[in-house]
């Protein structure tokens, strides 16, 4: 695993109080991960070239923190104590509050890869998955939460995109298996984490770039933007699902034909949130200009 298990991409521009993360995109396998099902199985679980796809972001002002471990090691967005008994060969010291994606395979460490096949031949040591814990979930939740807070500090307000990408039709790992998604679903956990305009205007601005938006469904937003977001203290925070088969093979992860024009629609998506933000963020009472 190399270390840091992150990596914090800076603006090339002056920067906006706007962070992205990629949590779900990493592609370095350690080598103590010894899953049973074949590599390319268990890749399926990634969010694959995600975080290329928004790597414009830098040169708008924004920051991206990109998890380079893979989610099925350990999943950066669940919480911790989402852990699965049935993985456990030994006791768990401390509270384990399994949730729904847990009873679904897909907890903080996934029991299942796709297809509802056992991602191991073994039980794990609880020490295995606190150092998985201690070695990539901590750093990358330290890293967001420091790049979200130094543009809180610098702009008043933050605005926190949390990227991801998924199955065109959702399978037994999720609970709406068998129905075809959206084009790109946007998660605000009931308008709970971000305020209303942010989603609105980025739903607007997909729609108008010729995509289907659909707005917490079936996934609200998991646990990056329920810790980050708090618009009472302007922390907003918004997840984005996109439909993998708008830029790659979803069995061989390869990019297909719509690659690039995705790629740019997001540089204009960002483009768009830029705007909105130098708006917002010199409006804040926070940020007043007047003496
Ligand atoms: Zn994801």
């Amino acid at each position: 695993m190399p270390e840091p298990s992150f990596r914090r991409h800076d603006p090339t521009v002056a920067p906006i109080p706007l962070v992205l993360d990629s949590p779900h995109s990493g592609e370095v396998y350690p080598d103590d991960f010894d899953h049973a099902p074949p590599r390319s199985l268990v890749r399926q679980s990634e969010d694959t070239h995600v975080a290329r796809l928004w790597s414009g972001a830098m040169a708008r002002g924004a920051t991206l923190i990109e998890a380079l471990f893979p989610r099925a090691y350990i999943d950066a967005n669940r919480g911790l104590h989402d852990v699965d008994p049935a993985l456990l060969a030994d006791a768990w010291s401390g509270p384990i509050a399994p949730s729904r994606k847990c009873e679904l395979g897909v907890g903080l460490v996934w029991r299942l890869a796709r297809g509802g096949v056992p991602m191991y031949a073994r039980k794990l040591r609880s020490d295995e998955i606190r150092a998985r814990i201690d070695r990539c979930w901590r750093p990358y939740h330290e890293a967001l939460q420091r790049a979200l807070d130094e543009r809180h500090a610098a702009f008043g307000s933050v605005w926190h995109i949390d990227c991801h990408s998924m199955f065109a039709i959702g399978d037994e790992l999720s609970d709406d298996a068998g129905c075809e998604r959206a084009d790109i679903v946007l998660g605000d956990r009931d308008g709970t984490t971000c305020e209303p305009a942010f989603t609105a205007l980025v739903a607007r601005t997909m729609r108008a770039a010729g995509y289907g938006v659909a707005i917490n469904d079936p996934y609200k937003g998991v646990e990056l933007v329920r810790i980050h977001g708090n618009p009472a203290q302007r922390r907003h925070s918004l997840q984005i699902e996109i439909k993998r088969t708008l830029y790659m093979d979803e069995v061989t992860l390869h990019p297909n034909a719509g690659y690039a024009r995705l790629q740019r629609d997001l540089d204009r998506l960002v483009d768009a949130v830029a705007e909105y933000l130098h708006d917002r963020a010199y409006t804040e009472p926070a940020f007043s200009t007047q003496k």
